[in-house]
């Protein structure tokens, strides 16, 4: 599960680290009086569980109550990359001398997990890791011995932080350990005109494995998923939220995973990836075609299915099913493979939905799901 960044910003808190002086809100008018409280001028937060918030204008400076207020009913209800701003946080501004990044994630491929840090932190990390790798350092992290004093001051330094940002490091591995996370990543950390070392902001993933021993998510969990995820889990389906714009049905977590590439090497992102599973009923594809559709950020869906137990024409029954409940204003690319294809796809013909296309290879579905989606 992700955290919301004030989540992530308490548990900085509880661990020493320093953070800017904050309240969550979810109206313009508390908003006012948080900012009020906080000495007036005030930086205004979307809190939604992605990234790139600056950039979408979910981050902006008020320089008083009253701008607050104004900014907070801007930012509420605005959609960043699919994800409605529900609250956002006043934060006191911080006068800021040099940006850092840094965090510790899981790389599962080397078993254990990484600290990557860069002098260079802020909105442009992405482009620094890709057009100059060598400003980020990377450092494996010996799970045994964990962030020593002594392996932090060596993560500054490869990194080209200050020297005085390495007790910071230890106390990210603490969180990191202390709250079973997988992942604790802070961009910007950031060095104030003070000379403090301060986490600007902040993403935390808790391990779902380690739910059992952390009780103060317990209720928090129930409802983390986004809207979308909880409806599909009630209907036992498998979504996932993902950043691009082109939906992803398939059935069975190999073709589902393939799907993603096949989309991914078309040029198009996936917006999402609903597994219907083997066996799958026509039930179940109208309720996921719904689910996909109800998501704002997809432009165009892709339906790959290969039946071996699922029959093709219960997929295409389910389709027809489903273009009868929800209003289709998206197009619809349905590759019918496997078991009862034949039936499936004339089942798909005779129904001659404007929107709904078919075609009959893997590749060429996803590059015309691609195209549509743009
Ligand atoms: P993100 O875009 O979702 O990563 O949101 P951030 O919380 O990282 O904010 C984006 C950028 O806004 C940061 O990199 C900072 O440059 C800037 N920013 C955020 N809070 C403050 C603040 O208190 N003071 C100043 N000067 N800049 C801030
Ligand atoms: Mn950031």
């Amino acid at each position: 599960m992700d955290l919301f960044e004030h989540q992530a910003r308490q548990l900085f808190e509880e661990h020493g680290i320093l953070v800017p002086r904050a309240e969550v809100v979810d109206t313009a008018e508390e908003a006012r009086v948080a900012a009020a409280r906080l000495g007036g001028r005030v930086v205004v937060k979307a809190q939604v569980k992605t990234g790139g918030r600056g950039k979408a204008g979910g981050v902006k400076l008020a320089a008083d109550p009253a701008a607050a207020h104004i900014t907070a009913r801007q930012i509420l209800g605005m959609d960043i990359k699919g994800h409605t701003v529900r609250s956002v946080m006043v934060a006191q501004p911080v006068d800021i001398e040099a940006e850092f990044y840094v965090s510790y994630v899981l790389d599962r491929a080397a078993g254990c997990f990484l600290a990557i840090a860069s002098a260079e932190g802020g909105m442009e990390i992405e482009e620094v890791a890709a057009e100059r790798p060598e400003a980020v350092a990377r450092l494996a992290i010996d799970p045994v011995e964990g962030v020593t004093p002594t392996r932090a001051a060596e993560i500054a330094a490869a990194a080209g932080l200050p020297a005085d940002a390495a007790d910071t490091l230890v106390k990210l591995w603490r969180v990191l350990i202390r709250e079973d996370a997988l992942l604790v990543e802070v961009n910007p950390l950031v060095r104030t005109t003070q000379g403090e070392i301060l986490a600007l902001d902040g993403k935390i993933t808790l391990d779902d494995n380690a739910r059992f021993r952390q009780e103060r998510w317990g209720a928090e969990r129930e409802t983390y998923d986004e809207e979308l995820e909880a409806t599909a889990a009630a209907k036992g389906l498998n979504y996932v939220k993902l950043d691009g714009d082109v939906g992803i049905i398939g059935n069975g977590a190999g073709l589902v995973m393939s799907t993603l590439d096949v989309v991914a090497g078309c040029g198009a992102r996936p917006a999402n990836f609903l597994d219907i599973g083997g066996g799958a009923s026509a039930q179940i594809m109208a309720d996921g075609l719904s689910v996909i559709l109800s998501d704002p950020s997809v432009t165009a869906v892709f339906v790959n299915v290969f039946g071996g137990i699922t029959a093709c024409d219960a997929v295409a029954d389910g389709i027809v099913q489903a273009l009868e409940s929800v209003r289709l204003t998206k197009p619809l690319v349905v590759r019918l493979d496997g078991n009862n294809a034949v039936r499936g796809r004339a089942i798909l013909d005779a129904r001659a939905h404007p929107l709904v296309q078919q075609a009959t290879t893997m590749d060429g579905a996803a590059r015309r799901a691609a195209e549509l989606a743009h």
